[in-house]
């Protein structure tokens, strides 16, 4: 039974307690041997709560949308090997599920991310075990390099290229700090990777700190996420007691410590020098770069961080091999990576899919379209950072590169799809709006930009602007771009330049409907 946020939040918990009765009741027969795991996300959050039955034989059944009045019912079927009736069953067969290529999400929706056993099932900290015991540091780079792995937090700089420069840096402490301050947005990849398969992201650290010297890592996470914060410390907790974080770690001369931060919900908390801020206990606001956290991060020691999805990737590629991983997706931007797929199409939830993955595949194949027979008109990726991608684009391949190219971004994994019916100048004004809540006003171009572009895109979109707003707002989005100090500030005006770019006719009809 998933046992995430969004299955949470349609009831699974009152479906467990109805499970755990009827369980009890059939238990008395010693015949029948059956338990409710509670598992990480299976995806599909939109038909939550979410029912998977496996069968002794392995064969599986997947129930959605699953109410405390219809879960007896699905028992009952099951066990009597008959199909219940009136409750809806996903085929297994479904695109999708079965046009994805899960490598950081293999274990969601599989173990209870609550119960160590269950990842050690599935082989967690086998490849720590290996990098330790069969592995040089510097080779665990070279592993890390040679795999082509990019940074998944939206920047896509080379994972290994950084942590070699961390290994190399001179200094007698050194830090590892995972990124999970996700607050795009539309994106819950991280906190799905982190409330479904914990140790994944803690092996990912461990190996990590292992390869550029580190003894101490902390892992950060938004305020906004209490369920991740609780899985979290237990996981930390579950590693530690079994000998897999802490003080000689698997018997090795490796010692390596994780602590849990929860940020107090400032989205500019996400940026890198931000977030070390708030680790060391002062407001969290950006400071100019250089020096650069792998030279001088937390009390001026060299630093890594990575996003979360990174980390989550480490494992999987230490113990099948850079070349393996090297094998998916495309030149440039290897492996997988995991989208938020929401909005305006009918299967909305958690995907991970090959880099160079079509846009209309992940739309039409996997997402199964738009309901309603609504009509494709933008995808918008990257989050406030980011722009829409309009429906003449939709066989670019989904990579770094590509999205880049249109004028949007990969940024860490929101998806969101839109209708004929989505004003953009109103997406715009939307984004605008949240960067300018979030600004955190330490420089000017962002914090009275910010306030002044969303007044324009306020006068465009009720129809009072004049046409020489356009212009001013155009003018002041290159402004903006160019001197504010961190990444927030850089990248707020996107959405407006990226949807001027596609959808210009739009401003300009709102335009002109005052003139
Ligand atoms: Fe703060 Fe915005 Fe300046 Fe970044 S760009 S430092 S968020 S005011």
């Amino acid at each position: 039974l998933c046992y995430s946020t969004p299955c949470l939040s349609a009831g699974a918990d009152r479906v467990k307690a109805v499970l755990d009765e009827e369980i009890a009741a059939c238990n008395t027969d010693a015949q029948i041997d059956l338990e409710v795991v509670e598992t990480g996300c299976m995806g599909l959050c939109s038909r939550g709560p979410l029912l998977r039955i496996v069968q002794a034989d392995g064969s599986e059944k997947i129930f959605e949308n699953v109410t405390p009045e219809s879960a007896p019912s699905i028992l009952d079927a099951c066990l009597s090997n008959t199909e219940p009736t009136k409750v809806a069953q996903l085929s297994p067969d479904l695109a999708f599920f079965t046009q994805q290529t899960r490598i950081a999400l293999e274990n969601n929706g599989w173990i209870d991310p609550e119960k160590i056993e269950h990842s050690l099932a599935r082989g967690a900290y086998g490849a720590l075990a290996q990098a330790l015991h069969d592995m040089t540091p510097e080779e665990v780079c070279n592993e890390i390099t040679r795999s082509g792995l990019r940074g998944r937090g939206g920047g896509g700089y080379p994972t290994g290229v950084k942590w070699e420069l961390v290994r190399k840096a001179p200094g007698e402490r050194k830090f590892v700090v995972a990124n999970g301050d996700e607050g795009d947005p539309g994106a819950y990849m991280d906190r799905s990777l982190m409330e479904s398969d914990p140790h994944r992201v803690l092996e990912g650290m461990a190996i990590a700190g292992y390869a550029v010297g580190a003894e101490q890592g902390y892992i950060y996470v938004r305020g906004e996420y209490p369920l991740v914060a609780a899985r979290l410390a237990k996981a930390i907790k579950a590693a530690e007691k079994s000998g897999l974080l802490g003080s000689r770690v698997l018997d090795s001369g490796f010692n390596f410590r994780i602590d849990l931060r929860v940020g107090g919900g400032a989205f500019v908390c996400g940026e890198e020098t931000a977030l070390m801020t708030s680790i060391m206990g002062r407001r969290g606001q950006p400071v100019p770069r250089p020096p650069y956290p792998a030279q001088s991060g937390l009390w001026g020691c060299p630093t890594l961080i990575n996003n979360v999805e990174t980390f989550a990737n480490i494992a999987p590629i230490v113990k099948n091999g850079a070349a393996w991983y090297a094998g998916f997706g495309t030149e440039k931007s290897k492996g997988t990576k995991v989208f938020a797929l929401c909005g305006e199409v009918v299967n909305s939830g958690l995907i991970e899919v090959e880099m160079g993955i079509s846009l209309r595949r992940i739309v039409f194949d996997i997402g199964g379209g738009l309901p309603d027979g609504g009509r494709f008109k933008a995808a918008q990726t990257g989050g406030p950072s980011g722009g829409c991608i309009p429906a003449e684009h939709l066989d670019t391949p989904v990579d770094y590169e590509s999205l880049k190219d249109l004028g949007s971004m990969m940024g860490s994994g929101g998806l969101i799809v839109m209708n004929e019916t989505s004003c953009m100048p109103d997406v715009a004004k939307f984004f605008m709006e949240f960067c300018m809540d979030e600004s955190c006003g330490k420089c000017v171009p962002c914090r009275a930009g910010t306030v002044e572009m969303h007044r324009l895109l306020t006068r465009i979109t009720d129809g009072s602007a004049v046409p020489e707003d356009l212009q001013t707002l155009e003018e002041l989005c290159r402004l903006v771009q160019e001197t504010s100090l961190c990444g927030l500030g850089m990248t707020a005006p996107n959405p407006v330049l990226n949807t001027l770019l596609y959808f210009r006719n739009e401003y300009l009809a709102h335009v002109d409907e005052r003139n």
